[in-house]
This record gives structure tokens, C-alpha cells and sequence, in this order.
């Protein structure tokens, strides 16, 4: 012990050294200049004395204020300086991966080290980590996973949970788990940090620890709602007849009762003519985007063309985020503005776009500062909202939605709609224009709308499906999940968590007492959704691993077919080539994949993806995804070291069609064929619709009595988005607990038993 003691002290006096000889190089010293311009560093004395004699402190602050790249590092320099640095050990969760990327390399660079030495990160299949990393920057997803098998997070000394304001379903999760840990680690130190003042709740949670806020200084952000913005931009309200494939029914529904009443200027009555008039029936598919709601003919992304138009022309230099409601929108928005003669100018303007499964070299740009007289436009998500300051920013587009998973649990359905914002989002976006001067900010809705928004959003745990987390409940040995989960800062409902637990039964993963099977304890080390992860097992222990595989990390990707608005059908048919009458979305993009990696050995993948409508960035993406699968799964030791001895059986199309079956049963559909027709429908009774994109739409019949599909999504009705065909001796061997038939998955269980984990 003492001689680990004394490696140690003599590790951190070399910390010591390096750090202090950065800090006076010229580089350092101007990189500390910069530092102490932010408003977290005239707090930092505060602030540490606060963490050395708390247990729990909450932290608020407004967006780019420091906390994030300032807080864990003004802890591990003040532990270096003390000459205890290789001693502690920070971890610093955030909601996304590409947050604790970007995070972990804006520290490495303040301390002007290499990314992966004392600042390092991980994030679900990736990571830079090292023996000296002493500063961890992770998602939260896997610091759960990190306590699910070292419960006393032993070595750890400082962890931060940050963005808590948004309430992410992990981040309460990890809430219960560190309340309970706390008082078995007494010298822990856990610090909140929050974007927003509601500091409260979270203290209160914790006992009243102590809050402390950092005051924050923005520039003033000018404000122009939906009514200036159209009359800048020259466009007039005559009409409502566009029709948005967001389900516009729902839509309309929401915003009736959304817009006050008494509020009726001259939009809000043309709103509600429109609400009046019964033209929006039809269906239209992919989603053009949320604001068509408001004006006419699918002004919506025109209008966004108009008013990037407006700022290129007219306003001060300054980069401009727009926020859109995903990566659909936001890719076709690009490729529109592609073909416009001042924004599609490389010598004018760069377009570049952020969100979740953005390359890392695309990530990058975001934060350069283009070259002088050029117009930096990004497009991003919600994600731009906190986790990621882009700091030239002077106008800001914001289109008021944001899609998120909302869930029934009365229909145990998710919902994936483009909703409305909340006001603290709204002001969230607002304030991304006031970072380096005053900026500019055009919400594309009009004020009475911001005003009827809900103030805060609502906590995911309340409304997503609990599937995962209670697995991952159970793994953590913390007895009964219903009882965990009562802890929460807002609990979810019984019924949602009665429907997660009826569903792990249902896949085999748990018990008929709530125990964990064999095939649980498996799925529980996945990073994936059980259904998937239970694919992944079951295309290991079969035989067929490759081609299931493909289908999980396509599933868990995005689809690789692309759906542009205006050639639908061409795209539809070259989808359709895929699919070989074997009525089969999940097969389509088994052999869309296969034929991608043929191409890119002939050199011709980029011709491959045009001529195909795929996109070649999302195949990336899934070919990265199957790598590290895969090693987790050898890992796991359910994969031979051997590949081929994995795929003997992959080119039997029976049986992969089974696994497919396996792993996303209970989602099925039965076919129900009329003279000219089918409809769908599920188990639970209820009439579902398939994909516009579907191979299976394409067909008058499928000579199959079962659809398997991944996700039913509610729009105005419910879909469903991939599907395969399934016989019904497929359905009785592989359907799970439902068909009281043979199940393969009890075998199953029995052999991962024999299995060393
Ligand atoms: P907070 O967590 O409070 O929102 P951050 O710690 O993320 O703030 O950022 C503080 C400041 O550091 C930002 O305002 C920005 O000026 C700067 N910064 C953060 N990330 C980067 C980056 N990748 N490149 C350049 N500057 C950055
Ligand atoms: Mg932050």
C-alpha cells in the first residue's frame, strides 16, 4: 500500500509540473485568459470551498457561463496544484454522446494535452481513456452502466451530473442510484449542475444541499415572432392547405386549444378558419416540417429559406442556428438550400448541420469561424440548445418544435411527434443568440402561441417507455422496481411501469417473480434495447449472426433509405429492388448494406447510394455500430473467435426471418386480407398502417399471415415502420411466451446458462 502510495505522490508531483509549465507558456497564459473571461471563474473560489464541505451541491447557471469545461477542471487543477492530482478521479456525465466528446476535447485543448491523457471520455461504444485520465467526461447511460457493477463507485472521488434541468430519464435514474450510494461513500462528492434557475427541486431531493448560481452575462436578444418574420420576408397568409405528414389532425387539435381565444389578431383567426375548414384529411407522407401549420403551401421551409435569405442580405456578420425538429428535416432543408442561388454559394455561405449522429469532423467545423465575408448557417436539433454553445452565433432561427418520444401507457404505445416547445425552451434558443453581442432571435410562430406553451417540459421518465431502465433496475440488485422507481423526483406511473415489467416477462428477460433469466443478465450488458439486444443473442447462438446483425444496427442507426419529398416513387421503387419478393424491410436492408460494402470495394459506393436513394453516412454509421457490436458480443464470449463458424447458417433466409421474429416479438401484426385489400392489425387489437416506404405497402398481398415490425409509432394513426413476413410455425417456435406453443426462448435460457458471462 505504501509503495502504491508513494507511485502515486510522485505521479502527481510530475501532474504538478506539467500543469504549471503549461500555465506559463504562452499558449496556456492565453488560453487562461480566455478562461477567466468566463462567469465561472470569478465564482471558483465559492465554488470549491462549497464542494469541500458539502456532500451535495446544486450548481445553476446560464448556458456558456463555464459550467461544464470549467467546474471539473477547476477541481482536478486545484487537486494537481495540491499535489494530490493523481489521487482523484472526476466523472462528469452528459445527456449525449457528442456532448462529452466535444466537452473532453475543448478541456484537453485548455490544458493543452492530447485528448485521452488527464481529460478523456466514453460514451456507448467509444471511448479515449487512458491510465492517467483523471477527468472523465461520459454520457450517463454509462456511468448507470459503470454502477451496475461497481456499486460504490470505488476510486471515483467527484462526480458530476450535468444538463439535470432537462430531466432526462438517465439523469433522474442516476439521481436514486447516487442518493442511495451517498451515505455508503461518505468522502463522494456529487455536484448538480443545471442550466436553468429551478435549482430547487434537486436540493430539495438531496436534503437541502446547498444551490449556488452563477449570474451569467448575455448580450440582449431582439425578439421577432411569426408576424414580423413574415413581413420582413414579404410573405402573406392567405391560405391553409398544406398538409404535413406529422399528422396534422393531431396537430390542428393541439394548437386549438393551444391559441387562446381572446387573442385572436389576424393569424390567430386566419388559424382557426383554417382549424374550421375540413381540407386536411389526406395523409401525406415524410414529414416536410413542423411551421407548415402556419402558413400556407408548404411555405414552411420556404420560409426558413426566406429568413436565412433576409439575414445573408440584410443583417451584421454572424453565424445563425436554426433549430428544426431532426435529422429529416434538417437534411432536407440542406439539400434545399444546396440549390439556392445565394445560399447554396460556397463562397457565401456554409451550411452545416448538428445533431446526434453527426460525424466528428463535421462536429468540429461547428465551432471554427468560417473565413471572413462568409455566413456560417447551422442546422441543428434541440441539441443546440444546451449541451452545445457555438459561440459566433448572432441569430437564431427557431421553428418552436422539437420532435420527442411521448408515451401512452394506456395504449403502451409510443408517441413520435413534433410537439411544441416549452417556454424555457424558447428562452433556452433565444439566449444561443446573445453570446459575443447583441443578437437576433425569429421564432416562426406567432406570440400568442409562445405564451400558451407549457412552462417547463415535462421529465422523460414520465414519458418514454421503461423497458430498459427497469432491466437495467433489476440488474442493479436493488430490489423490487416499482418500489425503486417511487423514489424518483417525479415518479412514473404504476401502469407504465407495470407494462415495462409485463414486457421484460414477455421477451424472457425476466422471471415469472421479477428475476432476472439468464438471457437478462445478458441483455442487460448490451447498450441496446432489450428486443434488439435479444436479436443480437439469439443471431450468435443461431448461427445467422451477420445479416441480424446488420438488422440491429440498422434498427438502432436510423434508416438508411432516404425519402426525398419530391421522388418518393422512384425511391419507394429502388427500395423495393431490394427486397426480392421476400416481403421484407429488414431484409432490404441487410442486402442494401451488403451491396453498399460490394460498391465500396469496386470503388463505387458513392454512385451505389445515389443511384439507390441511400444514404451513404447512415450506412457508415451502421457498418461502425456492426463492428463494435460485434465486439462487445465476442466479449460477452457468445461469439466464436472464428466468423464463420457465427454465419454457417447465414444464408438460410428461414432463419434469420425467425430471429427478426424473435427479437421484436410481441410486435406483431396479423394480416388480414379482403377482396382487394389487407388491413393490419395487432394484438392488442387495434388497426395499424403501414409505411408509406415499406416494401410490404407496395403489395395488393403478402402470402404471409403475420407482419413482425420493430417500433408502431402513433401519428394520426398508428404505423408501423419496418416489417418482415413471418409464417405462423415461425410465430408458434419463436413468438415468445404468447404462442402457447414450443419456445425456443426457455432453450435458450438453458443454454446461456452454460455460458460464462
Ligand atoms: P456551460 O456548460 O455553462 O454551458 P461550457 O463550459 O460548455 O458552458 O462553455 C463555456 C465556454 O467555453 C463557452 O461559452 C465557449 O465560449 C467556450 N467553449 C466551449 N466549448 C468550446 C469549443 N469546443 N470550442 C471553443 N470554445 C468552446
Ligand atoms: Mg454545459
Amino acid at each position: 500500500r505504501s509503495v502504491m502510495e508513494k507511485v502515486l505522490q510522485r505521479k502527481s508531483l510530475r501532474m504538478r509540473n506539467m500543469q504549471r509549465a503549461w500555465q506559463e507558456s504562452p499558449e496556456g497564459r492565453r488560453m487562461l485568459d480566455f478562461r477567466k473571461s468566463l462567469p465561472s471563474f470569478k465564482e471558483k473560489e465559492r465554488l470549491l470551498q462549497a464542494i469541500a464541505h458539502n456532500q451535495v451541491i446544486v450548481i445553476s447557471g446560464e448556458t456558456g457561463c463555464g459550467k461544464t469545461t470549467q467546474l471539473p477542471q477547476y477541481i482536478l487543477e486545484s487537486e494537481i496544484e495540491s499535489g494530490r492530482g493523481a489521487f482523484c478521479s472526476i466523472i462528469c456525465t452528459q445527456p449525449r454522446r457528442i456532448s462529452a466528446m466535444s466537452v473532453s476535447e475543448r478541456v484537453s485543448a485548455e490544458r493543452g494535452e492530447p485528448l485521452g491523457e488527464t481529460v478523456g471520455y466514453k460514451v456507448r461504444l467509444e471511448g479515449m481513456k487512458g491510465k492517467n485520465t483523471h477527468l472523465l467526461f461520459c454520457t450517463s447511460g454509462i456511468l448507470l452502466r459503470r454502477l451496475l457493477s461497481d456499486r460504490n463507485l470505488d476510486g471515483i472521488t467527484h462526480v458530476f451530473v450535468d444538463e439535470i434541468h432537462e430531466r432526462g430519464m438517465n439523469e433522474d435514474f442516476l439521481l436514486i442510484v447516487l442518493k442511495d450510494l451517498l451515505p455508503r461513500r461518505r468522502d463522494l462528492r456529487l455536484i448538480l449542475m443545471s442550466a436553468t434557475l429551478n435549482a430547487e427541486l434537486f436540493s430539495k431531493f438531496y436534503g437541502g444541499a446547498p444551490t449556488i448560481h452563477i449570474p451569467g452575462f448575455t448580450y440582449p436578444v431582439r425578439e421577432h415572432y411569426l408576424e414580423d418574420v413574415l413581413e420582413m420576408t414579404g410573405y402573406k397568409l392567405t391560405s391553409f392547405n398544406q398538409i404535413d405528414d406529422y399528422g396534422q389532425e393531431k396537430l390542428w387539435k393541439t394548437q386549438k386549444q393551444l391559441v387562446p381565444r381572446k387573442k385572436k389578431n389576424q393569424i390567430t383567426t386566419l388559424v382557426e378558419d383554417a382549424l374550421n375548414n375540413s381540407s386536411f384529411g389526406n395523409y401525406s407522407s415524410r414529414a416536410c416540417d413542423s411551421l407548415a401549420c402556419w402558413v400556407p403551401d408548404s411555405i414552411g421551409f420556404n420560409l426558413i429559406e426566406a429568413i436565412l435569405c433576409h439575414i445573408c442580405r440584410k443583417e451584421r456578420p454572424g453565424a445563425v442556428l436554426v433549430f428544426m425538429t431532426g435529422w429529416e428535416d434538417i437534411s432536407c432543408l440542406r439539400d434545399q438550400l444546396k440549390a439556392h442561388p445565394l445560399l447554396g454559394d460556397p463562397n457565401r455561405v456554409l451550411v452545416l448541420t448538428c445533431h446526434g449522429s453527426m460525424a466528428t469532423s463535421e462536429q468540429k467545423l461547428i465551432f471554427e469561424r468560417p473565413l471572413a465575408n462568409i455566413r456560417k448557417i447551422v442546422l441543428a436539433t434541440n441539441m443546440a440548445e444546451a449541451s452545445i454553445t457555438i459561440n459566433d452565433v448572432v441569430f437564431v432561427v427557431d421553428c418552436g418544435k422539437a420532435k420527442e418520444t411521448t408515451y401512452d401507457a394506456l395504449n403502451n404505445t409510443p408517441c413520435l411527434l413534433p410537439s411544441w416547445i416549452s417556454q424555457a425552451s424558447a428562452r433556452q434558443r433565444r439566449g444561443r443568440a446573445g453570446r459575443v453581442q447583441p443578437g437576433e432571435c425569429y421564432h416562426l410562430y406567432p406570440k400568442c402561441v409562445y405564451e400558451a406553451f407549457a412552462e417547463y417540459q415535462l421529465p422523460e421518465l414520465l414519458r418514454t417507455p421503461l423497458n430498459s431502465l427497469c432491466l437495467q433496475i433489476k440488474s442493479l440488485q436493488v430490489g423490487s422496481i416499482g418500489e425503486f422507481l417511487s423514489a424518483a423526483l417525479q415518479p412514473p406511473e404504476p401502469l407504465a411501469v407495470q407494462n415495462a415489467i409485463d414486457f421484460l416477462k414477455m421477451i424472457g428477460a425476466l422471471d415469472e417473480r421479477e428475476n432476472l433469466t439468464n438471457l437478462g443478465k445478458y441483455l442487460s450488458m448490451l447498450p441496446v434495447d432489450p428486443k434488439l439486444g435479444k436479436m443480437l443473442v439469439m443471431g450468435a447462438i443461431f448461427r445467422c449472426f451477420d445479416p441480424v446483425l446488420t438488422v440491429v444496427s440498422g434498427l438502432s442507426v436510423r434508416d438508411p433509405f432516404l425519402l426525398p419529398q419530391d421522388k418518393k416513387d422512384l425511391a419507394g421503387t429502388a427500395k423495393s429492388r431490394f427486397s426480392a419478393k421476400d416481403y421484407s424491410d429488414h431484409m432490404a436492408l441487410v442486402r442494401a448494406y451488403e451491396g453498399w460494402k460490394d460498391a465500396e470495394r469496386e470503388g463505387s459506393a458513392y454512385e451505389y447510394c445515389w443511384r439507390n436513394f441511400l444514404s451513404a453516412q447512415t450506412l457508415q454509421a451502421i457498418h461502425s455500430l456492426r463492428k463494435q457490436f460485434s465486439f462487445i458480443l465476442r466479449d460477452t464470449g457468445l461469439l466464436d473467435a472464428d466468423a464463420g463458424a457465427n454465419n454457417r447458417l447465414s444464408n438460410n433466409q428461414s432463419l434469420v426471418r425467425a430471429i427478426i421474429c424473435c427479437g421484436l416479438f410481441p410486435g406483431i401484426a396479423s394480416v388480414v386480407h379482403r377482396e382487394t385489400s389487407m388491413s393490419f392489425k395487432t394484438m392488442d387489437d387495434g388497426q395499424v398502417l403501414l409505411y408509406a416506404n415499406s416494401v410490404n405497402a407496395r403489395y395488393q398481398s403478402i402470402p404471409y399471415p403475420w407482419l413482425i415490425f420493430g417500433e408502431k409509432v402513433k401519428v394520426n394513426t398508428v404505423f408501423i415502420r419496418d416489417s418482415t413476413g413471418v409464417s405462423d410455425s415461425i410465430m408458434i417456435l419463436f413468438g415468445g411466451a404468447l404462442c402457447h406453443g414450443v419456445q425456443v426462448i426457455s432453450f435458450v435460457d438453458i443454454f446461456l446458462l452454460d455460458q460464462t458471462i
